[in-house]
């Protein structure tokens, strides 16, 4: 029998079934006496009964064999306790069959390790989910009147009803928005007055698509007692007319002023939210993420979904970090990863911002933008042609936030888009690497979003050990890099552009994610254009620097090992293995054998986290889930 393991599987599952079968049998497997099981385990006393046997499947267990190098494919699995304890040939999965075994038949369909999206906004994007959606919108109008019908909607179910004009004693609800594209206000930009021909009784705030900007109401910023006199922050912008006057939008650091303002839901209402976003995600495939920007009244929801044992989902949060962070927030930090982290939640990363966003060059660049920035009358916007864009800490600030979380043992998840902004993340968590090399390996520090990445820097991650965490679905030609990406960076920098191949050549860890809200929570879709660098149903389109493409093996990895490796649960998670999660998947098709550009078409029919079965396509309340 061993030999049959050994033909099928690759050196390090026969080692880890060996191991887990001889060694460790996992400590929740059921002891069934001492019947001797000369099935998959050998000459092991193989005691588990399994809790559940999937069979009839094509398992990708995670490995590439053979001289190919093709998906090693096994047949059945066995789970107890929520853990793989036996990968391998169906007729050998039998000798785990006991009375109360369940048996999942999965009639040769492809099986796949659970998905990781290690960069992610989960309880942010359920939230938002409750207010008016604008994704899709083209012009300002358009917005608008999607926020009229939303209004009406509301009107209509008999909510507000209480009095919110003036003289009223009663707090006006919020109206919240979220999803405006940016190209559709590009030209035409929005203010508080357009919003208050739709809304001026009660505060509105309109998200962007990014989540880079917002926009109020006059209701929200009085509210916000935002004026004239207001000072804007250091890393932000007020966007204001001739007189100096506010017209409503807000940028980057200048959204901070909202803090304390917008009223945080109660928590049944986040962890509902929240319960319905992890089905979302399970979906999807998803069994793992990086909850890339985490503040205590999502870790709060976080905590109380998984006490109640709803928590579907293995959460790394990453902590907010703000400027002129001292002594007393670091201790505010570390309180809350220990206030946090059990069962399914690990508070252990700390997300930095460090710049903007191309499309409102807020995103900080080595050479200037070559065009103005699009901007409401004379706006006293720093970030126009001419100028590189906001660091939003200075390099020796970057690199004290960076030692200091380092020191503390945090992961640091830095955002960082222009390729000023990567450098000087990069140089950040080198000097941090200078004191500490085993913490700084330990830790697994990352950088999202790479956006542009100078040529120099491109070996760095390899050579620092940063984890590189792409968002792969941005890497196609639509408006954003038509009308607000390429004409300001000029064809040079479009070289370098979202450039995936050139870093998994690199010899880089690489993990990728959504950014959802910002885009799909999909991660075939994110795939899809990984591999096409073009957008998904539009096959004809000229993809976006196609040298960039990288295979579906490398894709697929960054979204399972690399993921595992990026949130420190590669021990457990990410690939198909004996004594590791039983967190998987079932596809309808075998996306090995699909052209890349349907990649996207592929469903995922169930999705299993620890062997329970947590997303069913064939009960209707699973399939209402949709984004
Ligand atoms: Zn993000």
């Amino acid at each position: 029998m061993l030999k049959i393991i050994a033909e099928h599987l690759p050196a390090c599952l026969l080692f880890s079934a060996l191991t887990a079968a001889l060694v460790s049998p996992t400590p929740a497997t059921a002891v069934t006496g001492d019947r001797v099981r000369t099935g998959a385990v050998g000459q092991a006393k193989a005691s588990a009964t399994a809790d559940l046997i999937v069979s009839n499947a094509r398992i990708f267990t995670g490995a590439y064999a053979g001289p190919n190098n093709r998906p090693f494919m096994a047949e059945s699995m066995a789970i107890a306790g929520g853990k793989i304890i036996f990968i391998g040939k169906q007729q050998d999965a039998q000798f785990f069959k006991g009375p109360h075994t369940r048996l999942e038949n999965c009639h040769g369909r492809l099986v796949l390790p659970g998905f990781h999206d290690c960069h992610v906004h989960l309880c942010e994007s359920g939230l938002e989910r409750r207010g008016c959606q604008l994704s899709g919108a083209k012009s300002k109008a358009e917005a608008l009147a999607k926020l009229k019908v939303f209004l009406q909607k509301k009107r209509n179910a008999g909510l507000n009803k209480a009095k919110v004009g003036p003289g009223s004693s009663v707090a006006p609800e919020w109206i919240l928005a979220c999803g405006l594209p940016l190209p559709a206000v590009q030209n035409n930009p929005l203010t508080s007055t357009d919003i208050d021909s739709i809304e001026a009784e009660r505060p509105v705030v309109i998200y962007s698509e990014d989540a880079h900007s917002l926009w109020l109401n006059t209701k929200a910023m009085q509210l916000a007692k935002i004026d004239a006199s207001t000072k804007t922050p250091e890393t932000g912008v007020i966007e204001r007319d001739k007189d100096g006057k506010p017209t409503g939008a807000l940028r980057e650091q200048a959204m901070e002023l909202l803090e304390g303002v917008l009223p945080v839901p109660p928590l049944a209402e986040r962890t509902s939210a929240l319960k319905q976003v992890v089905l979302l995600a399970n979906s999807l495939g998803i069994t793992s993420i990086q909850d890339a920007h985490t503040r205590e009244e999502f870790l709060e929801a976080y905590r109380d979904l998984d006490d109640k044992k709803g928590l579907n989902i293995k959460v790394v949060a990453a902590l907010h970090i703000g400027k002129n962070f001292g002594d007393m927030d670091f201790e505010h930090l570390t309180d809350l990863r220990k206030k946090y982290s059990r069962g399914n939640l690990q508070a252990t990363s700390a997300k930095i911002f460090a710049d903007g966003v191309v499309e409102t060059h807020t995103a900080a660049l080595l050479k200037p933008y070559l065009l103005p920035s699009p901007k409401a009358g004379d706006g006293k916007v720093d970030t126009g042609e001419g100028q590189c864009g906001t660091l939003n800490y200075e390099p020796q600030e970057l690199q004290r936030i960076v030692k200091a979380l380092d020191q503390r043992g945090f992961q640091i998840h830095i955002h960082a888009i222009g390729d000023r902004a990567v450098r000087t993340a990069l140089d950040a968590l080198a000097a941090a690497r200078q004191i500490d090399r085993a913490g700084c390996d330990q830790h697994r520090h990352q950088i999202a979003h790479l956006e542009l990445i100078a040529r120099p820097d491109q070996s760095r991650f390899a050579e620092l050990g940063v984890i590189a965490n792409f968002q792969p679905y941005w890497a196609f030609n639509d408006p954003y890099m038509l009308e607000l990406t390429a004409p300001v960076l000029g064809p040079d920098r479009m070289e370098v552009i979202y450039p995936i191949s050139s870093i998994v050549q690199s010899g880089a860890h690489v993990a990728a994610g959504s950014d959802w809200s910002v885009s799909t929570l999909n991660p075939l879709r994110a795939m899809q254009v990984a591999i096409t660098r073009q957008e998904p149903g539009r096959a004809r389109a000229v993809p976006l620097l196609p040298g960039e493409r990288v295979s579906l093996a490398t894709i697929l990895a960054a979204y399972t090992t690399g993921g595992a490796y990026a949130n420190h649960s590669e021990t457990h998670t990410g690939s198909l293995e004996v004594a590791k999660d039983a967190d998987f998947i079932v596809l309808d098709r075998d996306i090995f054998k699909l052209a890349p550009t349907k990649l996207s078409q592929a469903r995922v029919l169930k999705t299993y986290v620890d062997g329970r079965l947590v997303f069913d396509r064939s009960r209707a309340s699973d399939r209402a889930v949709s984004e």
